[in-house]
């Protein structure tokens, strides 16, 4: 079903073609996918490729978000985002709207991040696919886990890593690994959390992520510190200690040496430590509240390793309001973990210090903050189950809607089929009736008008010319000796010349003029606005024509032709069309009799003027 969804249109340009290279790589290989990027984002802006400058900065926008500050970041997914809107590409759309979130989630603004991810989840479900999904999600996720909200960040964790397994997650997959496990360190589920991190650290041998494999094994220091295995920790530890803090290693901002500095602490390795929180104080840093108490946690431990057991408290004092006492509300953004491992440090060294009262009140909050735990880790399975079903009845809606719109689209295509039929059909029957019409008015060998047609069609210009006033001409015409040409040469060549003879008349009649074949070698033409003498001088000059006409058939050249023709007006036959006709049939006879080949016109007063 997911296949079959809508997915951003496939640019083909080389830009465009690079950038979603370089998207597809961002987690499998960094370094090339960034590379990939950079030259993806050259290539589209000298082409002014719009859609793949957009995937392109997508792409290093993302980058950066590992890699870079968040306001980098931020400035490449804003020009994405525009560029995707005005496009209507509404997955890439999402997902520069997806990275601007986790902008703000990097600058601890994390209500104001899920306002802006969250609206985005439905239409993000049905359009995007596999590690795109994943990506959309998690964001999430990371959200809610950022507001301590674990239940739902683990349901939207799970989905996105369903979402993106091995097979399409494009390296996300690892990433997800690696946040889940990050989710069941906040519920203190370390077991799993170490099986989620061994998982993803064995994918990441695939694939170059150095700055992934960083954050995973810093995870995986948080679990076994947690676990009293902090010894076990220091090889992760020592292999994050030497990635370069560049693109080609862990990235500038994602060291977290405080929390290997207490790793190292816990182990008994003070100098390591020492360094470690030189330089966790040394990098720079956004108020990230975890990092911040992390950091005074392993300072505190430092002092607690020189027995300074009051300055050691002290350290843990100052952040104190980061960590607000009971109220859980007061310590936004700031993990249970971290606020439990806070709370126990402290009652560790108020008990040194003597204070046992005092130890003893914040054992209890660190008890509180402990079932806290437990609760959330009972509510979570819940959640996750409930959310689960919830993103099931969409995934079932979107199915259903998807179907529907096929089933529309198959209706219309058919109905546009059976359009076209009917269309083809009318186009025939018009074609047809065109073709009966002409048939009914039409002769078949000549292609002139026949009888019926010069019949109907006499009275109505006979009446016309009677009432303007104006004479009408008919002329009838018969080809001589006719039966001796089919005699002589055959019918068909005598078809042949009645076609010859058809089209030379309509070649020299007037728009107004009707000819028409009379019957076997017989043609009538009707002249209106002409009188007598000018029709007969017309068909004189068609008589000459006609004789100087040879044609070639079967090797005997037939030539030598003629016809008779009588003429009159209708100035001689005032009264009926009829009489007209006669009289000019009269004439014809006429012709025949005084030798053929010539042109009669009725009534010496045919030459007066009209
Ligand atoms: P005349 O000069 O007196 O008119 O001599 P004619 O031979 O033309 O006249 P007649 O009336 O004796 O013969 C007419 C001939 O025209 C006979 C007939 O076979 C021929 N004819 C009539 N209609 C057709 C036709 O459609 N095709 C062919 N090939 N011949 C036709
Ligand atoms: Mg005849
Ligand atoms: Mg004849």
């Amino acid at each position: 079903m997911r296949g079959m969804r809508r997915i951003a249109p496939a640019s083909s340009t080389k830009g465009a073609r690079l950038a979603r290279k370089a998207w597809q790589l961002l987690h499998l290989d960094s370094a090339r996918a960034i590379t990939l990027a950079r030259e993806a984002l050259d290539v589209a802006t000298r082409g002014v490729e719009l859609a793949g400058q957009s995937w392109a900065r997508l792409a290093i926008g993302y980058h950066l978000l590992y890699f870079g500050t968040p306001q980098e970041a931020a400035h490449e997914l804003r020009q994405a985002h525009e560029l995707c809107t005005h496009l209507n590409d509404d997955a890439g759309r999402i997902l520069a709207a997806a990275g601007l979130a986790r902008c703000l989630w990097r600058e601890g603004r994390f209500a104001e991040s899920l306002n802006l991810v969250l609206p985005l989840r439905d239409e993000g479900l049905a359009v995007l696919q596999h590690e795109q999904r994943g990506v959309l999600l998690n964001t999430i996720a990371g959200c809610y886990s950022a507001q301590g909200r674990s239940e739902q960040a683990f349901a939207y964790m799970y989905q996105a890593l369903r979402d993106s397994g091995p097979a399409h997650g494009r390296g996300y997959d690892a990433v997800l690994h690696c946040n889940l496990a990050h989710e069941l360190l906040q519920i203190g589920d370390y077991h799993e959390a170490l099986r989620q991190l061994d998982q993803g650290i064995s994918r990441c041998q695939g694939i170059h992520n150095p700055r992934l494999l960083a954050v995973l094994l810093i995870n995986r220091v948080i679990c076994l510190t947690e676990l009293d295995r902090a010894q076990e920790a220091m090889l992760d530890v020592m292999r994050v200690r030497s990635l370069p803090a560049d693109a080609s290693g862990r990235g500038a901002l994602a060291a977290h040496f405080e929390t290997l500095a207490i790793a190292a602490l816990r182990a008994g390795e003070p100098a390591l430590g020492d360094e470690l929180v030189q330089r966790a104080m040394d990098a720079p840093r956004e108020s990230i509240p975890d990092e911040l108490v992390e950091l005074a946690i392993a300072r505190a431990l430092q002092s607690g390793q020189r027995q300074m057991w009051a300055d050691a408290l002290a350290r843990l004092d100052a952040v104190m309001h980061l960590v607000g006492a009971e109220d859980a509300d007061a310590a936004e953004g700031l993990s249970l973990r971290v606020r439990c491992q806070y709370f126990a440090l402290r009652s560790e060294l108020q008990e040194q210090l003597g204070d046992a009262k005092a130890a003893l009140a914040t054992m209890r909050i660190w008890q509180q903050l402990h079932m806290a735990r437990a609760q959330m880790a009972s509510r979570a399975r819940y959640q996750a189950a409930a959310l689960q079903t919830e993103l099931l009845r969409l995934q079932h809606k979107l199915d259903e809607q998807e179907a529907q719109r096929r089933a529309t689209e198959r209706a219309r295509a058919e109905l546009e089929e059976v359009n076209k039929q009917l269309s083809r059909k009318i186009h025939e029957v018009q074609s047809l009736q065109e073709a009966l019409r002409q048939q009914a008015t039409h002769d078949a060998l000549t292609g002139l008008f026949n009888r019926r047609h010069f019949n109907d069609a006499l009275p109505a210009v006979f009446a016309q010319a009677t009432r303007h006033l104006e004479p009408l001409a008919v002329a009838v015409i018969d080809l001589d000796h006719f039966k001796q040409i089919n005699d002589r040469h055959g019918h068909l060549a005598g078809d042949g010349l009645l076609a010859a003879f058809g089209r030379m008349l309509a070649e020299h009649c007037r728009q107004s003029d009707v000819a028409c074949r009379y019957g076997g070698e017989e043609f009538c033409l009707l002249m209106p606005h002409t009188d007598a003498a000018t029709a007969q001088r017309k068909v004189h000059a068609l008589l000459q024509l006609w004789r100087e006409q040879s044609f070639t058939i079967d090797g005997q050249t037939i030539s030598g032709l003629s016809f008779s023709a009588g003429v009159a007006d209708s100035r001689r036959a005032p009264i009926a069309a009829q009489l007209l006709l006669r009289a000019a049939d009269e004439q014809l006879l006429l012709a025949k009799k005084l030798g053929r080949g010539r042109v009669m016109v009725d009534g010496e007063d045919a030459m007066l003027p009209f």
